[in-house]
C-alpha cells in the first residue's frame, strides 16, 4: 500500500513536473507535436468517445472506430442511466487498497462531474439529473458511518437524515428495518446512451473522423504497431493507436489484460397515472444497504419508466458479441418483489423495458489507462467494473494527457499493478 501511495503521488508530482516542461517549449513546438500526430480511438463508448475528444482538442488528427455506433444496445454505456455519486468511494467499495484509490476517485468524481455539467452546456443537452442519492442505512451500519465522516471530512456536500426526516421527505418509501439515511447531495444520475451520441456529436462538429467498421485483435511482436487491420479488408495506418473496447478489451488483448464480461439486468417499471412521486424531482435515487441481496433504485427524468437493478450476485461471464438479451425469470421475479416492499405504490407496476447489459470487471474493479507492455503507440483503456461511466470524461482527458507526455502512468490504473501486487 505505502508504495502504492508513493507511486501514485510521484504519478502526480510527474504530471506536474511536464507541465512545468512544457510550458517552457514554445507554442509552436507544441502545436508541431500534437498536429503531427494521427491517434486511432478503437472504441466509442464513454472511455474511447472522450478520449477522441480530449485528443482532438490538442490538435490530433483523430479516426474514431466502432464497430457498432457510439453508445450501442452491446455496448456498457449503451444503457439509458448511469449513477454519479461518490459515496460508493467514500465506502471504500472498489477492492482494497481503499485508502489509496478512495482520495483518486474522490477527486475524479470531482473533475467528471464539472466536465458533465460543461459539456451539457456546450451541447444544448440535460444528461445530469442531480436528484442526489440516499443509501437506507441499518442500525449498525459501520460503513455508512465511515462514509458520511469522511465525505464530511473533505467538504462533500451530505446529509445525515434521521428516521423522521425520512418518512416526512419521502413517503413514498417504505422505511421497514431502516434506521437512518446517507443523502449524497451532489449526485444523481447521467443519461449515458445519450451523453454517448452526444458527444460523438459534438467530436464530430469539432472535427473527428469516424468510421463504423470492427478492428481485428492486433499482433503485437515487440516493436510499435504499424497498422490496424479492419472487418472491411482495410487497413489503418496512425501513429497510435488506443483501445477502449469495454467488454471486448480483453478478447482483443489475451495475456496482456484480463476483463471479465459479466451479465447484469436493470429493469424499467411503469409508474401509476397522475402519481409523479417516483419521477426525479421527487424521490433521489435510492440504495439499500439494508438488504443482501439488495438492489438500487433510479428514478424516472426521460419518461421510461423507474429504473431498478442490482439483485443477487451472479457473475455469468458473456460474451458481449453474441449474448441473447433476454431477461431473467427469477431476477425479474426478485426485482419485483423488491420494489413492491419498498415502494409500495409500485407494487403492481408492469414491466416496461429492461436492459441486459455486462460489467467489464478489472481483477479488481479499478480501471486501466495505460500502455500496452510490448507496443509503445498502443494504449488500453477499460477495466470501467461497473463504476466507470461518470469518469470517462476525467478518464479522457488523463489518457490523451499521458499519450502526449503530460502526465505520468498513474500506477493505481497501470498494468504493471496486476503482477506488483499493488492491487
Ligand atoms: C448494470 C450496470 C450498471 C452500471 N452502473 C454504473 C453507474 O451507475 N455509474 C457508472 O459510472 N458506471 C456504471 N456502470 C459501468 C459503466 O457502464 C461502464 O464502466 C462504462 O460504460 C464502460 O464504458 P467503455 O467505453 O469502457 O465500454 P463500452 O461502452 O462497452 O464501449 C466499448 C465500445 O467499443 C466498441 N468495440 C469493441 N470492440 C471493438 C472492435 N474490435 N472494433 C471496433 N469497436 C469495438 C464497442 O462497440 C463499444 O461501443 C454500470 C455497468 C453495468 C453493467
Amino acid at each position: 500500500m505505502l508504495k502504492a501511495t508513493a507511486a501514485s503521488i510521484i504519478g502526480y508530482q510527474l504530471a506536474g513536473d511536464a507541465a512545468t516542461l512544457n510550458a517552457s517549449l514554445t507554442d509552436e513546438k507544441i502545436r508541431n507535436r500534437y498536429q503531427q500526430s494521427h491517434i486511432a480511438v478503437i472504441g466509442a463508448g464513454g472511455f474511447g468517445g472522450w478520449t477522441a475528444l480530449s485528443l482532438l482538442r490538442k490538435g490530433a488528427k483523430v479516426t474514431l472506430l466502432d464497430t457498432w455506433g457510439p453508445g450501442n444496445a452491446r455496448a456498457s454505456s449503451g444503457c439509458e442511466r448511469r449513477m454519479i455519486h461518490s459515496q460508493l468511494y467514500a465506502v471504500g467499495s472498489t477492492g482494497s487498497n481503499k485508502e489509496v484509490y478512495r482520495p483518486l476517485y474522490m477527486d475524479m468524481i470531482t473533475r467528471a462531474l464539472q466536465l458533465w455539467r460543461e459539456h451539457e452546456k456546450r451541447w444544448n443537452r440535460q444528461l445530469y439529473f442531480p436528484c442526489g442519492s440516499l443509501t437506507l442505512q441499518p442500525e449498525d451500519a459501520q460503513d455508512g458511518r465511515e462514509a458520511l465522516a469522511y465525505m464530511r471530512e473533505r467538504g462533500t456536500a451530505v446529509e445525515e437524515l434521521s428516521l423522521r426526516d425520512l418518512e416526512r421527505r419521502y413517503p413514498q418509501i417504505n422505511l421497514e428495518g431502516v434506521s437512518w439515511g446517507l443523502l449524497d447531495v451532489d449526485s444523481g444520475y447521467l443519461r449515458s446512451r445519450l451523453a454517448c451520441q452526444e458527444l460523438f456529436r459534438g467530436f464530430l462538429e469539432e472535427g473527428g473522423e469516424y468510421r463504423q467498421v470492427s478492428v481485428k485483435a492486433p499482433e503485437i511482436d515487440g516493436s510499435g504497431l504499424d497498422s490496424l487491420s479492419l472487418s472491411d479488408g482495410s487497413r489503418l495506418s496512425a501513429d497510435q493507436y488506443i483501445f477502449a473496447c469495454g467488454p471486448w478489451l480483453g478478447q482483443l488483448f489475451p495475456g496482456t489484460i484480463r476483463i471479465r464480461p459479466s451479465r447484469a439486468e436493470a429493469f424499467f417499471f411503469g409508474t401509476p397515472v397522475d402519481d409523479h412521486r417516483y419521477d426525479d424531482q421527487h424521490l433521489p435515487i435510492c440504495i439499500d444497504g439494508t438488504r443482501s441481496p439488495s438492489a438500487a433504485v433510479i428514478p424516472d427524468g426521460d419518461f421510461r419508466g423507474l429504473l431498478v437493478e442490482g439483485g443477487p450476485p451472479r457473475v455469468r461471464i458473456i460474451d458481449p458479441t453474441t449474448e441473447e438479451r433476454i431477461p431473467t425469470t427469477d431476477l425479474l421475479a426478485f426485482h419485483r418483489e423488491y420494489l413492491a416492499l419498498r415502494f409500495p405504490g409500485m407494487k403492481d407496476a408492469p414491466l416496461l423495458s429492461m436492459r441486459v447489459c455486462q460489467y467489464e470487471n478489472s481483477d479488481d474493479r479499478n480501471f486501466v489507462i495505460d500502455r500496452h507492455p510490448a507496443a509503445e503507440n498502443v494504449w488500453l483503456i477499460g477495466g470501467g467494473s461497473g463504476h466507470g461511466f461518470k469518469h470517462a470524461p476525467v478518464i479522457g482527458e488523463w489518457a490523451a494527457e499521458m499519450v502526449f507526455q503530460e502526465r505520468a502512468v498513474e500506477p493505481l490504473f497501470g498494468l504493471q499493478r496486476f503482477t506488483r501486487g499493488l492491487a
